[in-house]
C-alpha cells in the first residue's frame, strides 16, 4: 500500500478536439511545479496521478506546489494499492476509514468507480460490500447514502486508490489556454484580482504599470512588483511593464478642463496598453473596473474609455460589488499588499468634480486640442521598462 496524490480537472471543457491540448499543458505545468520532488506525474482516464517509487508522499508540500495551477479542480490524497481484489479492498478500507475517522462516531458511505468495466463486480456490489466491512470492523460507523458525513472514494484503474477528502482547488481553464491580455495593472484593490480572474480563464497576463516619479513613489511600484508576484503563484513567470507616465499626466493636466482629468488620463493609458499590447500579441486589454464604483466607473465614463481603443475591454469586475472583490483580493493573497498606503498616480491630480456623464465627441474633442499628446504617448510606450518577475 503507497500513498498518492490523485489530480482532478475539470472535464466540461475537456470534450472535443480540444481535449489533448488541455490535457498535455496541464500535465507540463504539474511536472514543472513538482521537479523537485521525487515523484512521477502520469495521467489515466480523466485524472493525473502523482506517485513515488518509496510510496511516501509529502502532502504538505506537494498540495500547496500544485493547488494554485488553473483548471485543476481538486486534489485527493489517497492510498494506492496494486491487489485490486475485493477482500483486499474491504481490508485497505476498513483500516484507511479506522486511521482517520475511528476516533469518533459518524456516518459514511461508499462510492466506487471503475476505469476498467471487466472487473468481475458492478460499481454498486463493490460499494456495499466494502461498507459492510466497515460497519463490522469500525463500531462507530454508521451508514448514510444521502447525507454523509464521509464518503469513502474507490476508483479502480490500472491500481485502486482510496480515498475521503478532496481539497478544492480554483479550476477555470489551463493558464496560456485562451490567448494573451494586457492587463492595466495598479497598486489598488481591484486589477489584481481582474488579472486573477481573466488568468484563470486561461488568459496569459502582460501587466501594465503607470508609474509617475515623483508623483508617486518607489514605494507604489515596489507595491505593483509585489502585487505581480503574487500572480506568478497562479502562472508562472510574468513579463511586467513600467510605463514613465509623468509627461503624459503633466501634458493632460496642464491644457486640460479639471473635470475632464480623469477620463483623459484613463484614455491615455488605455492607448499606451493598446500599444504594448500590440507589440506583445495581446488580444485584449483587462481592467479592474466595476460599473459604478466611483466617477470614473460610470457607464458613460467606460463607454468614452473604450472608444479610445479598438481591442476590447475585458472587465472582469464589472458586476462585483466591493466586498466581493476584497474577498477575493483576501483569498488569492493580494488585498495585504494593496491595501498598503502608497499614492496610486491617478490620485494626485484628481479634480474636485469630476464629470460622471462624459459625452464621447466632447471628449475626443477635448483631446484632439491636447498639444504634444499623441508624441508622448508614443515616447512612453517606447521608454517602458520591462521587469520579469
Ligand atoms: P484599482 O483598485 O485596480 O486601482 P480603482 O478602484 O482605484 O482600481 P481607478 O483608479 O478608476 O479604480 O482605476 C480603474 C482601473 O484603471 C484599474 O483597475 C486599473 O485597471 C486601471 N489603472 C488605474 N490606475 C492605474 C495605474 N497607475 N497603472 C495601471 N493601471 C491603472
Ligand atoms: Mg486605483
Amino acid at each position: 500500500m503507497k500513498k498518492a496524490l490523485l489530480v482532478k480537472y475539470g472535464e466540461i471543457f475537456l470534450r472535443g478536439a480540444n481535449r489533448g491540448f488541455f490535457e498535455r499543458r496541464l500535465a507540463k505545468m504539474i511536472k514543472r511545479r513538482l521537479s523537485g520532488f521525487d515523484v512521477r506525474v502520469t495521467r489515466e482516464n480523466g485524472r493525473f496521478l502523482v506517485e513515488s517509487d518509496s510510496g511516501d508522499m509529502d502532502y504538505n508540500h506537494i498540495i500547496p506546489a500544485v493547488s494554485k495551477i488553473f483548471g485543476l479542480i481538486g486534489l485527493s490524497p489517497c492510498v494506492m494499492t496494486e491487489d485490486q481484489s475485493i477482500e483486499n479492498l474491504c481490508k485497505i478500507s476498513a483500516d484507511f476509514i479506522r486511521t482517520h475517522y475511528g476516533q469518533r462516531t459518524f456516518s459514511f458511505k461508499v462510492k466506487t468507480r471503475r476505469a476498467d468495466k471487466r472487473y468481475p463486480l458492478n460499481s454498486q456490489e463493490i460499494s456495499a460490500i466494502v461498507g459492510e466491512k466497515i460497519l463490522g470492523d469500525t463500531q462507530s460507523a454508521r451508514v448514510d447514502l444521502h447525507n454523509p458525513e464521509v464518503t469513502l472514494h474507490i476508483e479502480l484503474r490500472k491500481n485502486a486508490y482510496i480515498y475521503a477528502e478532496t481539497v478544492k482547488t480554483h479550476g477555470g481553464l489551463p493558464y496560456g489556454s485562451s490567448g494573451r491580455g494586457a492587463l492595466l495593472l495598479s497598486g489598488g484593490i481591484d486589477s489584481p484580482v481582474a488579472g486573477y480572474m481573466m488568468a484563470k480563464r486561461g488568459v496569459e497576463l502582460i501587466p501594465v504599470y503607470f508609474h509617475s516619479p515623483p508623483y508617486t513613489s518607489e514605494r507604489a511600484k515596489e507595491k505593483v512588483l509585489d502585487l505581480t508576484r503574487v500572480l506568478t503563484g497562479f502562472t508562472g513567470n510574468i513579463k511586467l511593464y513600467v510605463i514613465p507616465f509623468t509627461d503624459v499626466q503633466l501634458c493632460i493636466h496642464r491644457q486640460c478642463q479639471p473635470e475632464k482629468l480623469t477620463i483623459l488620463l484613463k484614455r491615455a493609458m488605455l492607448k499606451i496598453a493598446a500599444l504594448i499590447a500590440a507589440r506583445e500579441n495581446c488580444h485584449c486589454l483587462i481592467t479592474g473596473d466595476s460599473v459604478g464604483q466611483v466617477a470614473s466607473q460610470t457607464m458613460q465614463s467606460l463607454a468614452a474609455a473604450q472608444s479610445a481603443v479598438s481591442l476590447p475591454i475585458l472587465r472582469p469586475l464589472a458586476g462585483l460589488d466591493k466586498q466581493e472583490i476584497i474577498d477575493i483580493a483576501a483569498k488569492i493573497g493580494t488585498f495585504d499588499i494593496s491595501i498598503r498606503p502608497y499614492e496610486d498616480c491617478c490620485t494626485i491630480f484628481i479634480p474636485a468634480h469630476p464629470e460622471t456623464k462624459p459625452k464621447i465627441h466632447a471628449i475626443d474633442n477635448a483631446e484632439r486640442h491636447l498639444e504634444g499628446l499623441e508624441e508622448l504617448i508614443l515616447i512612453a510606450a517606447e521608454q517602458a521598462e520591462i521587469i520579469i518577475i
